[in-house]
């Protein structure tokens, strides 16, 4: 008889499930994923270059310390090199943040519609998660700040925020961020930041304040999901304990490549936003003309409000049988919405048919 457990909070974990890529039925050529929010146009053209030019050194172990792609993020972005982290997606940096700053006792502060992995690193690394409401679908600094205590360790807030789409201003980020007890770190996930006009992502915060960490990731604008690189900015204490925990060779050759091109791509970034922004909008006034309404979205997906979570659930089946692919959040609290990624302009018409196809035949 063995008597092998987990660590506690380990099966307190419900499994991350990643979207599917393939519907029973449908031809694949007909199948048309909108779950990931992935850029519908790919990577930019200069990155699938450069991780083809790494096949005749995939025997080599990649880089341990990201010095070029550092250097590259530091340029296009105009930040500290050396206060840059990379991992195997943003999720990686998460992950990290967890381990090393929360344990057993500890609390770790999400939104009440944040995304899953800031429960499941918190759970993972042993701290215990608390969920904090939101007011109407977007972020409450008041109410974060009512729940912070002396166990409060790591507080997360994806700006835009994943699965709403909405986000909170410069103001309200600064307030938090000098309102937190002073163990506690603040975490500005900026998964989607490029698709907002005008935005840093909160890397003027994480100059100015030494309680603050930037996220960012390469698998939305960039195209790269399927590499999983990711970055953060923090103060040097923080990017010195990250680093120790860290595995050496965490984001591999081809990936740190490809991410470099990306990165420095400007010219494809900002027509990807461009096409975004446009597309939004073109996605959003449909639907709502449809009597599916959502919130202004800032990132590059809509979460559409259906009036009822069966009408919802109905909508995603009609939609799966026509080969698209959406998302469901009712595990974020969300029965009644369809998170649906913004894709070029012949998917946005095809959702847009597909919903009314749907609303006309339940009417
Ligand atoms: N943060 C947010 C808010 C996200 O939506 C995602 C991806 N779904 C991530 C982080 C993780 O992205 P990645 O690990 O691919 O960088």
């Amino acid at each position: 008889m063995t008597d092998i457990r987990p660590q506690p909070g380990i099966l307190d974990i419900a499994l991350y499930e990643g979207g599917e890529s393939a519907l029973p039925g449908v031809p694949p050529e007909r199948v048309l994923k909108l779950s990931s929010n992935e850029n519908p146009f790919g990577p930019s053209p200069k990155a699938i270059e450069a991780y083809q030019a790494c096949a005749s050194s995939l025997h080599r172990y990649p880089s341990s310390d990201h010095r070029a792609l550092r250097a590259a993020i530091g340029e296009v972005h105009g930040l500290d090199p050396d206060r840059i982290i990379c991992g195997a997606g943003s999720d990686e940096i998460i992950s990290l943040l967890c381990q090393a700053y929360a344990g057993p006792g500890d609390e770790v502060i999400h939104t009440e519609h944040g995304f899953a992995m800031y429960r499941i690193s918190a759970l993972a690394a042993g701290a215990t998660p608390v969920e904090v409401r939101e007011r109407e679908r977007v972020t409450d600094v008041e109410a974060i700040l009512a729940a912070a205590n002396e166990r409060t360790r790591l507080v997360f807030i994806a700006n835009p925020n994943n699965p709403t789409g909405t986000m909170i201003g410069g103001n309200a980020l600064a307030r938090l961020a000098d309102g937190l007890p002073e163990h506690a770190l603040l975490v500005l996930d900026g998964a989607y930041a490029e698709f907002v006009e005008d935005y840093d992502g909160g890397a003027a915060l994480v100059e100015a304040r030494d309680n603050v960490v930037m996220t960012r990731t390469f698998s939305k604008i960039y195209g790269l999901g399927g590499l999983r690189v990711g970055w953060g900015y923090a103060p040097r204490a923080v990017i010195d304990v990250l680093n120790r925990v860290r595995g050496p060779f965490n984001v591999s050759g081809p990936a740190l490549a490809a991410a470099e091109a990306a990165v420095r791509d400007r010219d494809y970034t900002a027509r990807c936003a461009a096409e975004n922004r446009r597309l939004r909008a073109m996605l959003a006034e449909g639907l709502a003309r449809l009597g599916v309404p959502s919130d202004t979205s800032q990132a590059n997906f809509v979460l559409a409000r259906f009036p009822s979570a069966a009408e919802a659930e109905a909508c995603d089946a009609w939609l799966r049988r026509e080969g698209i692919i959406v998302r469901r959040v009712a595990g974020y609290g969300l029965p009644e919405a369809l998170r649906i990624t913004v894709g070029d302009e012949e998917a946005v018409r095809r959702v847009i048919a597909a919903v009314r196809d749907f609303r006309e035949a339940t009417a």
